[in-house]
């Protein structure tokens, strides 16, 4: 089967598992663990942060960041099509009791101007406080979308006037990091907490990592805890997080090349309605109306293909370090011959 439903369905590359086994480890809820040890201090100095704290999933990191960030009671803002808003099983009413204020954007980003104008006035004690302002970059349900990064900047300064966190969810950072300017301690300078993921593109089995202040880390260290997330030998899965960021970031654009391939490939068919732009590994493209969804996607399924279903007409392919050319090949005969 060739499996295109996500990047996160990649296995341990022998050089990743090779550097598991001889990881050397310890006790990580005593910080003891000189393996995630180091892969914090490498993810914090990348991106000029004082601290960072590794995580089981992309989920926790985005979600203590919201705890650290807010009170029970208050408003967050972020775009309509959210990750922490969408597919975080409701946490940030469940474990921060905030309720999201949501933006109509546009492929899952927002403008300064849309942002300031949902901040709700602090002395109008009336509605819920607003704290904090959330972005996602690369934008999952946005196709991969990158953002301008001016418009990440002209936001920074809508928090700063207003008083408001800033939190970027970067589980696909490294994607867009290899395809716009900006740097690692770019985004460090602009954002108070930053999650990065280590198990999407770079192909690590587990685990996600939040960057911010000493003071913001030992708050998160006690929230990981609450919410059980504390690992104890953890440095094997730090170990792979290391070797990916070593070894499988730059190669990102491979991914992205393959996608732009397969977005063109789509384009051509009379099936299909519109793709939208890719810019990274993501490829997000609709049928026309009167096509049968479930039957496309059968036919792809015939041809050892899977691909996922967003719902709303929406279907999604994503490419990743075990999609190889061949295999690439495969599927772009395949869409030829449709
Ligand atoms: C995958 C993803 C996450 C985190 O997901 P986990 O499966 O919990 O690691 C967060 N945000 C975005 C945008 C994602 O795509």
């Amino acid at each position: 089967m060739i499996n295109l439903i996500s990047d996160t369905v990649t296995k341990p590359t022998p050089g990743m598992l090779d550097a598991m086994m001889h990881a050397e480890v310890g006790d990580d809820v005593f910080k003891h663990d000189p393996t995630v040890n180091a892969l914090e201090a490498k993810l914090a100095k990348l991106f000029g942060k004082e601290a960072a704290l590794f995580f089981p999933s992309g989920t926790m990191a985005n979600q203590t960041a919201i705890k650290i960030h807010t009170q029970p009671g208050e408003q967050l803002i972020c775009d309509k099509w959210a990750h922490i808003f969408n597919y975080e099983g409701g946490g940030a009413s469940f474990n921060s009791g905030v309720s999201c204020r949501l933006v109509d954007g546009n492929r899952g980003m927002m403008t300064a101007e849309q942002v300031e104008a949902v901040i709700n006035p602090p002395d109008f004690y009336h509605s819920p406080l607003t704290t904090l302002v959330e972005v996602e970059n690369t934008t999952n349900r946005g196709g991969g979308a990158c953002w301008d990064f001016e418009e990440l900047v002209k936001i920074k300064a809508v928090c700063e006037k207003h008083g408001l966190a800033y939190h970027l969810d970067g589980a696909r950072l490294w994607n867009a990091m290899v395809e716009t300017a900006a740097t690692p301690k770019d985004y460090g300078r602009l954002f108070d907490t930053i999650s990065i993921c280590l198990s999407k593109g770079l192909g690590a089995p587990v685990g996600s990592v939040l960057v911010g202040t000493k003071k913001h880390m030992q708050k998160a260290l006690r929230i990981r805890k609450v919410f059980g997330g504390g690992m104890r030998q953890a440095g094997f899965l730090a170990a792979a997080g290391i070797y990916a960021i070593d070894h499988q970031w730059e190669r990102l654009k491979e991914d992205h090349r393959k996608a732009k391939e397969l977005g063109g490939a789509l384009s051509k068919l009379s099936q299909v309605d519109f793709v939208e732009e890719v810019e990274t590994n993501i490829v997000i493209f609709q049928l026309r109306p009167n096509e049968d969804i479930a039957g496309f996607m059968q036919l792809l399924q015939e041809n050892k293909i899977l691909i996922s279903n967003m719902g709303q007409g929406k279907l999604r392919m994503v490419t990743h370090l075990d999609y190889t050319d061949a295999m690439h090949q495969q599927v772009m005969e395949v869409l030829g011959n449709i």
